[in-house]
């Protein structure tokens, strides 16, 4: 089994979309192993995106993952990776309406930036992002 790290973004938590989108991680057969709905300082949104903090929109970026509680879950299921991120859809949520009508990012999201979802990108990115929030999981 493997496992990845989701969240549910500032403008999926106060839009309240939580508890569909549990729903849709359930029915996709995944295990939610850990949750926590916590509020990102500065700093913390500033280390999590640390791969963007040469681009234009990082500080946007900052701004919008601070502005309201995330939560942040750690999924469990067979190629948990790449079927997270298939469920989520593309990045633009705009885009992602069109082209991915069913995904989370076109169900929940409003546009680039607020697209409602995060879903690790790769394995290591995974492991890298599971230990940022929850230094005590075992991985495995
Ligand atoms: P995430 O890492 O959050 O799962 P992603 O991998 O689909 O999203 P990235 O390219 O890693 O997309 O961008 C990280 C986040 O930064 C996006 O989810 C979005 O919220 C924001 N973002 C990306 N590109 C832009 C942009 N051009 N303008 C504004 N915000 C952006």
């Amino acid at each position: 089994l493997e496992r990845t790290l989701a969240m549910i973004k500032p403008d999926g938590v106060s839009g309240n979309y939580s508890d569909l989108i549990k729903r849709i991680i359930v029915e996709a057969s995944f295990n939610i192993v850990k949750e926590m709905l916590t509020l990102l300082d500065e700093q913390t949104a500033s280390a999590f995106y640390l791969e963007h903090s040469s681009r234009t929109f990082f500080p946007h970026l900052v701004t919008y993952m601070t502005s309201g509680p995330v939560l942040v879950m750690v999924l469990e299921k067979r190629n948990a990776v790449s079927d997270w991120r298939g469920l989520i859809g593309p990045t633009d949520a705009q885009k992602a309406k069109i082209s991915h009508p069913h995904s989370i990012r076109a169900l929940c999201g409003k546009d680039l930036q607020r697209n409602c979802v995060h879903g690790s990108d790769s394995t290591s990115s995974a492991e890298r992002e599971i230990k940022f929030f929850f230094k005590d999981v075992v991985s495995g």
